[in-house]
């Protein structure tokens, strides 16, 4: 049987919720498409001196509850329906972390590995000269995602604020410190999920030097958490990237790999470890095995062989609803990324309020008010789960739609 697509599987996560909270149907209907979206073809003078045209997309799923939020992938595989799945789950998430935004994605086909640092720069310049009417501070606001990062929201920023005609900082979150950011965004998503997990060993009342840890994904997300769960005592046993992975039964020490990879390229041969599979790393007899590449991880084929006990969705995706009620079933819990992956736009959020109040936070304050707001959205999301006798996913969805829901209901539907 065919996998579904991710806007399938968003859309049958959205009905599950629907049929849970016993959604107005109008509602539903209004939820299943983006409020706007736009597809760009985007020239760029290449270094040898021809042009070459990238897709381009933006997608704003709804903004009740306030401006769009969401990242912007650089990546071969982007498509429409993926970024319309992604906007989707960006509503949800804002939404479950009660913050008063809506969710919106981009993303450029592309390949950044095959680009030049310039011909990026103009890349972005050109996207973003495309999406000039649709984003802004009060209405949808841009922010790193795969393979983009501060210097990709340095340049959005700046040629925003060039048609402006001043600075306009709370266009994008995720900048430099220098030109507005905030500290603590770079590792906020990994942070996020270091807190998750936490919560989740305090609910089974393990210590975290007693578990062991595979994480997929070695990149902004993978690293943060895989280097304050080592530090906290975890022990991380397997990791992998695009190229594959490495397992080392006594441990591997992130800082070390970080290092290796920077100059390898890879985590792959990593020194005292032993090569292996991405196969080998989901199926890997492990604690906690943290999913932080990208969607469709885990899916029916090999649910069945996950070995871990509970499963964290840094990226955005990774699980299939197929994998999801196999993974139910077998007692395996899995905390699903709109909660687990929430750190990274909280800590957003707290960079565009600093932007508008014109205020700075310490680390410190950042990351103690990044923790309360993961501990409390955790202990909502695992409440409701328990009420409703459902999964963590479906509990998450329950809180998050209703809150969407309240939300245009209270507005009325115009004209
Ligand atoms: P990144 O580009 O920094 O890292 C991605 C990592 O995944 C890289 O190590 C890459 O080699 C690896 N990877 C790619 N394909 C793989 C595969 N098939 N198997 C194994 N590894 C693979 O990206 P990131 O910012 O760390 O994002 C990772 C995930 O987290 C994405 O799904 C993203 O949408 C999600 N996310 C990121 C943030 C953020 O703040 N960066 C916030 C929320 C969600």
């Amino acid at each position: 049987m065919k996998e579904k697509s991710v806007l399938e599987i968003a859309l049958q996560q959205l009905e599950d919720a629907a049929k849970l909270i016993r959604l107005d149907p109008d509602i539903h209907e209004i939820l299943k498409h983006p409020k706007k979206a736009v597809e760009v073809s985007v020239p760029v003078r290449m270094d040898n001196g021809n042009v070459k045209v990238f897709k381009g997309f933006r997608v704003q799923h709804n903004d009740a509850r306030g401006p769009c939020k969401g990242g912007i992938r650089y990546h071969p595989d982007v498509s429409f329906d993926e970024v319309k799945a992604l906007a989707m789950w960006m509503t949800w998430k804002t939404a479950l972390m009660d913050l008063p935004y809506g969710g919106g994605k981009g993303g450029v086909a592309c390949n950044p590995k095959e680009l030049s640092f310039t011909e990026k720069e103009r890349l972005t310049r050109r996207y973003t000269y495309m999406l000039l009417d649709f984003i802004g501070p009060d209405k949808d606001i841009p922010a790193p995602d795969v393979y983009t990062d501060e210097q990709t929201m340095a340049w959005i920023m700046d040629t925003y604020s060039m048609f402006e005609g001043f600075n306009v900082p709370g266009v994008v979150t995720g900048k430099p410190i220098s030109i507005g950011g905030i500290v603590g965004r770079k590792e906020a998503t990994g942070r996020g999920v270091f807190y998750i997990s936490m919560e989740v060993l305090k609910k089974k009342g393990l210590s975290p030097n007693e578990i062991t840890c595979a994480i997929q994904g070695f990149g902004n997300v993978g690293y943060t958490t895989a280097r304050l769960l080592h530090e906290t005592g975890c022990k991380i046993i397997a990791v992998s990237d695009s190229k594959g992975g490495i397992y080392r039964k006594d441990g591997i020490d992130p800082i070390m790999l970080y290092r290796h990879k920077s100059k390898a390229g890879s985590v792959m041969d990593f020194p005292g470890s032993k090569n292996i599979t991405n196969k080998q790393l989901l199926e890997m007899d492990c604690d906690i095995l943290i999913l932080a590449a990208m969607e469709g991880a885990l899916t029916r084929n090999n649910a069945p062989n996950v070995k871990a006990k509970i499963v964290i969705e840094g990226a955005n995706g990774p699980t299939t609803p197929e994998a999801d009620d196999i993974l139910y079933t077998r007692n395996i819990i899995v905390i699903p990324d709109i909660l687990a992956n929430g750190g990274g736009v909280t800590v957003s959020y707290f960079e565009w309020v600093q932007n508008i109040e014109r205020i700075f936070w310490s680390e410190e304050e950042v990351n103690s008010k990044l923790q309360e707001k993961m501990s409390k959205c955790f202990n909502e999301v695992w409440k409701m789960a328990d009420e409703l006798r459902v999964n963590m996913r479906k509990a998450a969805y329950a809180i998050a739609v209703k809150r969407v829901s309240d939300a245009i209901i209270s507005r009325g539907l115009f004209p």
